[in-house]
């Protein structure tokens, strides 16, 4: 069973070849053998998932099953979850409880999904290998001794391993699709107010965005629908109807034109993940896809842009972790100041405090203009290259990150963490989405297929995606790891 997409499950369920408590039940006896080793999960919720299963098959019985009836999932551990723990990776928040659940854990609710549990991350968010997780880093299921890829590690490599079918995670500059590229399993970025934020524990919030991580894209089709959609509670989502994601999976690729941005092909480019993605390329054009090269000319001011504005949003949203109002508080504060003091030193994680730091001094009176507003019109820059490219070509194609997972412990300054988002930061800079395929392998270690596409072009990328994974088998390929356990 753990091997199966969430569209085989949904059959399985529907046929009635097991109930959603038979499903859960083996999912949580799986994570239980096995995330010992992994730990890709900070909270399992065994007891409350067995009680939502014996009410999916309740409802099932009743007629009166929603869309993801009984599938099991497993969320981020920075989406808030009413009665249940979200600690964002960090200790300031590691006994911090919701009082009310987001946006999306609601819809995922309604549409009658089984959340297992809340996944591994990186503190806040921050990071591309899972390694800066208060909880510890999360190992890879192709590979234990490489990194699952971040900050959403723990969804990528609980999906990877069959722990669950999917899992949702957050992308504010590749932290979807880059663990699942490092983890072989597709992620989806979706368009920039597509999905709701509420209740998504702001990083960078005018960059970040939730979306799926799964075993195929017909999956994320079916997640996105579930999840997309307006809400009066996040003012930066847009109200646009949904489109039927998955009815529109079966487009045909004769004549689309592919953009190959020059710039995600140059140096620093590992060249088993250059040819693994150059054969996925070849491959579309076998189904009748018309390639080209383009430019993004901008593309070597993405990191820098992102390294402004991203810290600088942190830093403001991040202050609302003071000792009083949320999670850690130090002890026996001697006054207010030494309360703010200790507790942030304490409760915040090496990354985080760099960030803060950072944007902190790109805010200030004298640096504001020289910075951020400088940063603000890069990005300007970088998202009208993106609407260029797209005048010319339906969607961009390049690898997802520039190496495959590399071992725990390999990056050791933060700059060259930073490089490793050089494929995906420019796509949240201007809001467009973004999803990545797997396309092979280098070495033991799969390689993502990035395909980008106009702003709210979702179904678009949706089906160039599922397209792909109808003619290639890589999708479908598992880990040793865990192999020998049903
Ligand atoms: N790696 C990037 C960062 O550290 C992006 C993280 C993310 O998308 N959440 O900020």
């Amino acid at each position: 069973m753990h091997d199966k997409t969430l569209t085989e499950l949904a059959a399985g369920l529907q046929a009635g070849k097991f109930s959603s408590r038979e499903l859960c039940q083996a999912a949580l006896d799986r994570i239980e053998r096995l995330d010992g080793e992994l730990n890709s999960f900070i909270t399992v919720t065994a007891e409350q998932a067995l009680a939502n299963a014996d009410a999916a098959d309740s409802a099932r019985e009743a007629g009166d099953a929603g869309p993801l009836a009984g599938l099991p999932l497993a969320l981020k551990d920075i989406f808030c979850t009413q009665g249940v723990r979200t600690s964002c990776g960090s200790k300031m928040l590691d006994d911090f409880v919701s009082p009310y659940d987001a946006s999306v854990v609601e819809k995922l609710r309604q549409a009658g999904a089984v959340n297992l549990g809340k996944t591994n991350m990186d503190e806040f968010a921050m990071g591309s290998s899972n390694e800066s997780s208060f909880y510890g880093p999360v190992k890879n299921p192709w590979d234990l001794s490489a990194v699952p890829g971040g900050s959403s590690g723990g969804s990528a490599a609980a999906v990877a391993a069959g722990l669950v079918p999917a899992a949702l995670g957050t992308d504010t500059g590749g932290s979807i699709r880059q663990p699942a590229a490092f983890c072989g399993i597709t992620g989806l970025k979706p368009t920039y107010g597509r999905v709701s934020r509420y209740g998504m524990v702001a990083f960078a919030s005018s960059l970040d965005q939730g979306g799926p991580l799964a075993r195929s894209a017909a999956d994320c089709a079916l997640l996105l629908e579930a999840i997309a959609g307006h809400d009066v509670r996040d003012s930066t989502s847009v109200a646009r109807v949904v489109p039927d994601y998955t009815a529109e999976l079966d487009t045909s690729l004769a004549g689309l034109k592919i953009g190959l941005p020059k710039e995600y092909f140059g140096d620093g480019l590992d060249p088993e993940v250059e040819t693994a993605v150059r054969e996925a390329i070849k491959v579309y054009e076998s189904l009748g896809a018309k390639v080209c090269e383009v430019s993004l000319p901008h593309t070597h001011l993405a990191i820098p842009a992102y390294y402004v504005i991203a810290p600088a949003e942190a830093s403001s949203n991040l202050s609302r972790f003071d000792g009083v109002r949320f999670g850690h508080r130090c002890d026996d504060p001697t006054d207010l100041e030494d309360l703010y003091k200790r507790t942030r030193a304490e409760g915040f994680g090496e990354e985080v405090k760099r960030r803060i730091l950072i944007g902190t001094h790109t805010l200030s009176e004298g640096f504001f203009d020289a910075y951020y507003l400088k940063a603000q019109q890069v990005r300007r820059l970088i998202r009208q290259d993106f609407l260029d490219a797209f005048d010319e070509v339906d969607v961009l194609m390049g690898p997802t990150a520039p190496t495959p997972a590399f071992d725990l412990g390999a990056q050791k300054d933060p700059v060259s963490m930073y490089l490793q988002d050089i494929y995906t930061i420019a796509v949240n800079l201007a809001g467009i989405p973004g999803i990545s395929v797997p396309a092979g392998f280098a070495g033991s270690r799969p390689v993502g297929l990035q395909v980008l596409a106009p702003h709210f072009a979702e179904a678009q990328l949706l089906g160039v995606a599922h397209q792909f994974q109808q003619a290639t088998d890589w999708h479908l390929k598992r880990p040793a790891f865990g192999k020998e356990t049903a």
